[in-house]
């Protein structure tokens, strides 16, 4: 399997009236792109820029970060033209690598605009390069930015950041920088562009030390939360039942906790979070992962003050 480490500069309205008046947020105008083979050793690259169709004008402050100038891109050749050969480029057998989760949606978002054939029907796995670089040398947590990452694995700053074939380049080495760290490529992450659109295309996931599961969609948080797969709390490890110590609550009915005992696995603490599909639809992402004692006293003391706030509220009114 190939990696197809990717990144896109893109244009937007200068004014509201522009924006309002498209259906287009952020139109393409740079592909870059490097091509890695399953020892992570660079074969090929890719490299174009794109005549503008929606935007003839620069945004000022893009243009400022991109270095691009809106005459430079007035002899190139169309997004559909340049991408469609970036996706022969690709060939069959790859997976994409982006620095954060911003560029394949916008892949995906262009492409539509001018009816091109899905990249994918359903959620597909891809790598996040920001989430490994957190996971492989910081706490998991963290995002941050690629300037930031180069500087931090001393590797050679020979051209400026921030367009698509240098950007492609930079996230490529850190790549292969994490790559020393094998473990680090278990962490693969989900294009959502396309949800699952049954019960059998739902993503369930067991990384090391959590699960996650991708829900189709719903037509309102109820029916989600009354759907037996989402609320299960089966243990992610041995899918044996385990015992509910603190039952799903909510805060503010985006996120819901629980927390349930395995009895050979321990405290498992499970997390919903309620998101809006494209179509303004619900779907769930929900995540499971063993947690110690102070852990769920963290979660009891939410609860609790959850709880505090209603009473409060009642006796104000
Ligand atoms: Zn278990």
């Amino acid at each position: 399997m190939n990696y197809i480490v990717l990144d896109l500069e893109w244009n937007q309205a200068d004014d509201l009236k522009t924006k309002l008046e498209n259906e287009l947020l952020f139109e393409i105008i740079e592909i870059g792109a490097v091509k890695l083979n399953s020892d992570k050793e660079q074969i090929d690259s890719f490299h174009e820029l794109i005549k503008p169709q929606v935007f003839d004008r620069m945004n000022q402050v893009t243009g400022e970060i991109v270095h691009i100038n809106i005459k430079e891109l007035e002899n190139c050749r169309s997004f559909k033209e340049v991408a469609e050969d970036f996706i022969r480029w690709c060939g069959e057998d790859y997976i994409f690598c982006t620095w954060g989760n911003l560029d394949l949606p916008e892949l995906q978002k262009n492409m539509d605009f001018y009816n091109m054939t899905h990249l994918s029907e359903k959620p597909f796995a891809y790598y996040d390069v920001q989430k490994l670089f957190s996971i492989a040398y910081e706490d998991k947590k963290k995002r941050r930015t690629l300037q930031y990452a180069v500087e931090f694995l001393n590797l050679k700053e020979e051209v400026p950041f921030h367009r698509a074939d240098a950007d492609a380049v930079y996230t490529a080495e850190i790549l292969k920088k994490i790559a020393e760290k094998e473990d680090v490529f278990k962490n693969y992450s989900f294009d959502t562009y396309h949800l699952p659109k049954s019960k059998v295309e739902e993503i369930n996931v067991v990384f090391d030390d959590y699960a996650k599961y991708i829900s189709r969609e719903f037509s309102s948080k109820v029916l989600a939360m009354n759907d037996k797969d989402v609320v299960s709390t089966r243990c992610f490890l041995c899918n044996e039942k385990t015992r509910k110590r603190i039952p799903w609550f909510s805060n503010n009915g985006k996120s819901y906790y629980s927390v349930m005992v395995c009895p050979k696995h321990g405290n498992i603490k499970g997390k919903i979070r309620m998101k809006k599909s494209p179509d303004d639809k619900i779907y769930v992402v929900k995540t499971m992962k063993q947690i110690n004692v102070e852990a769920v006293d963290d979660i009891i003391d939410k609860r609790n003050q959850i709880r505090e706030g209603r009473k409060e509220r009642r006796h104000r009114t």
